[in-house]
């Protein structure tokens, strides 16, 4: 099962959460830090890799 990252808007902490495709299409995951769902998913690892082997 994958797992994605996030960004939390309310406390600005990540956190990463397994979820079904299904899952992931119909919601967003809560913060466990604060319980916002006011989070943004990163697609953090791979583009930042592949940016810095460009610049
Ligand atoms: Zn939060």
């Amino acid at each position: 099962m994958p797992h994605y990252d996030y960004l939390c808007n309310g406390c600005k902490k990540t956190f990463s959460s397994v979820l079904t495709m299904s899952e992931h299409d119909t919601s967003k995951p809560a913060c466990p830090h604060c319980g916002s769902h006011d989070v943004e998913q990163q697609w953090s690892t791979f583009s930042a890799v592949t940016s810095k082997k460009s610049a």
